[in-house]
C-alpha cells in the first residue's frame, strides 16, 4: 500500500461511508512502522534545506479534520525535524470581525508562503465549506443582491479550485491533508481528555456540540474532496484512528511532495564564482603565511581543477553531514528505534535528543510511577528505555572518541 491508495486527485471519487478509519496499511503494528518513520524524517530535514536554499517553490501543507484526530501531533511530530526559519504554522480559528467583514480567501494571502518556505495551515479556507457549510453561516454575511445564498458553497468550491491553480501556476504548491478518525474512536479520545488531568485543557465543549452534527460534517468532507482534488493540489485522505500510522503516512506525503519539488543547491554563476575568488584570496592575505596552512586546510577534492574551492566546500560539508547521519543511524537510532519500537512511536527527534542530554538526572532519580497509555504517545519513558538510553549516551561518547582519533 503506497500512498496513492490516500490520494485523491481528481479522477477517484472519495466514499466517506466505505473509507477505513482503522486502517494501518501493510503494518500489524507501531513497531514495524518507526524505522521507515525516522528515515522519512531525515529525508525531510534534507529536501527542506535545499528547498528553502533554491527559493524557487513555496509549499503549503492544509490539515483538516474533526476534532481529536489528531491534527496538532502530526504537525509537531512531521515537522519536527525542519529547520524554523524556513517553516511556519497557521492556526485557523473562527474569524474575527474584521476577517469576517471582507472575502474568504482574504485572510489566508497574508499566510501565503514566500518561495522556498513551507506554510502549515492547521484549519484553513475548507473550513468555510466543512463548519461554515454545516451551521450555513454565510447566510448571516451581508453581499449585494447578485450573491446568491443558493450559490455560495457551490461558488466557493470552484473559487478554492481556481486559487489552488493560480498558486501552483505562480509558484506555490498546495497538498491538503484530511486526518479521518471514527466517529468511535473520537469518543475515546474525548473521554480520555476529560478523565486525564492533563488532557484536561483540550476539552471543549463547542468540541461536543460539533460531535453532534458529526453526518452532516462526513457528508461535507466528502463533496469537499471530491469538489476540489486536483492533480496539483490533490487531497489525501489519512486514515486517524491509529495516531502512529497517521503520522507515519503524512510524513510519507510530505516526503514525496518534497521528493516531487526535487530542489537544489543553487549552482553560483561565473561572476559569483569569480567574485568568491577574490575574497577568497583577500581573506588568506588577511591571514597570512602563519594563519592559513592551503595545504592543511583544503580538502584532497580541491585537487579538481574544474571545481572551484566554493562548491568544494559544500560538497565536503554535504559528505561529512551524510557521514555523520550514516553514524547516528548505524550506533544511536538503531538502539533508539528498538526502544521506542517497544512502547511508542517517537514525537520529536528533539524528545531523542533531550532524553539522552537527560541522562545524568536519570541516574539518580527513582523509577518513575507507571503511567496510563497516553493518548498523545506522551507517556514517559519507562525504566527500560531509561536503560536503553545511559547506553546509547555511552556508544555517543564512544563514537566521539572515535571521532576524535580520525
Ligand atoms: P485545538 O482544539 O487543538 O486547539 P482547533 O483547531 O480545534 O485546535 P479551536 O480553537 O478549538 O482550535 O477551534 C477552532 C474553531 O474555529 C473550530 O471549531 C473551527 O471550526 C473554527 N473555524 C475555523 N475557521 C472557521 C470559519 N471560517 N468559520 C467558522 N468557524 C471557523
Ligand atoms: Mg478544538
Amino acid at each position: 500500500m503506497g500512498i496513492a491508495d490516500y490520494a485523491y486527485k481528481g479522477k477517484r471519487r472519495f466514499n466517506i461511508a466505505k473509507f477505513d478509519c482503522a486502517d494501518t496499511g501493510e503494518f500489524t503494528n507501531r513497531d514495524e512502522a518507526v524505522n521507515e518513520f525516522v528515515e522519512n524524517l531525515l529525508v525531510i530535514n534534507k529536501k527542506q534545506q535545499k528547498l528553502y536554499s533554491e527559493r524557487k517553490e513555496g509549499v503549503i501543507f492544509v490539515f483538516q479534520a474533526m476534532d481529536a484526530a489528531g491534527k496538532d501531533g502530526v504537525i509537531r511530530t512531521v515537522f519536527a525535524t525542519l529547520s524554523p526559519h524556513g517553516v511556519k504554522e497557521y492556526c485557523f480559528k473562527v474569524p474575527s470581525s474584521e476577517e469576517k467583514s471582507h472575502d474568504f480567501l482574504w485572510r489566508f494571502w497574508s499566510a501565503l508562503p514566500a518561495r522556498g518556505f513551507i506554510s502549515i495551515f492547521n484549519r484553513s479556507y475548507y473550513e468555510d465549506v466543512l463548519v461554515g457549510k454545516v451551521h450555513e453561516f454565510y447566510k448571516n454575511d451581508v453581499v449585494p443582491d447578485r450573491v446568491k445564498e443558493s450559490d455560495v458553497i457551490e461558488n466557493r468550491y470552484r473559487q478554492i479550485v481556481d486559487f489552488e491553480r493560480y498558486l501552483y501556476q505562480t509558484g506555490t504548491r498546495v497538498v491538503k491533508i484530511f486526518l479521518n478518525v471514527s466517529k468511535e474512536e473520537q469518543a475515546r479520545r474525548f473521554i480520555s481528555r476529560i478523565d486525564v488531568q492533563r488532557k484536561n485543557w483540550k476539552v471543549s465543549s463547542n468540541d461536543l456540540k460539533e460531535r453532534e452534527y458529526w453526518d452532516k460534517y462526513m457528508e461535507a468532507f466528502e463533496t469537499m474532496i471530491n469538489k476540489t482534488s486536483t492533480t496539483h493540489s490533490p487531497w489525501y485522505v489519512v486514515p486517524a484512528d491509529h495516531k502512529w500510522f497517521a503520522r507515519l503516512l503524512v510524513s510519507r506525503i510530505v516526503k514525496k511532495t518534497l521528493e516531487e519539488i526535487n530542489p537544489q543547491y543553487p549552482p553560483l554563476d561565473e561572476e559569483t564564482k569569480a567574485a568568491l575568488q577574490e575574497y577568497r584570496a583577500k581573506l588568506i592575505d588577511s591571514l597570512g603565511k602563519e594563519g592559513y596552512h592551503e595545504q592543511e586546510k583544503q580538502p584532497k577534492e580541491f585537487a579538481d581543477p574544474s571545481l572551484v574551492p566554493a562548491e568544494l566546500i559544500q560538497q565536503e560539508a554535504l559528505k561529512k553531514q551524510q557521514e555523520a547521519d550514516e553514524r547516528i543511524k548505524k550506533a544511536g537510532f538503531k538502539k533508539v528505534r528498538e526502544l521506542l519500537a517497544e512502547n511508542y512511536m517517537i514525537n520529536s527527534m528533539q524528545e531523542i535528543m533531550d532524553a539522552i542530554a537527560a541522562q545524568e538526572d536519570v541516574h539518580e532519580e527513582a523509577p518513575p510511577p507507571k503511567e496510563e497509555e497516553d493518548d498523545d504517545g506522551q507517556d514517559r519513558p519507562t525504566e527500560e528505555i531509561r536503560r536503553g538510553m545511559r547506553e546509547i549516551d555511552a556508544r555517543m561518547e564512544e563514537i566521539e572518541e572515535e571521532n576524535k582519533g580520525e
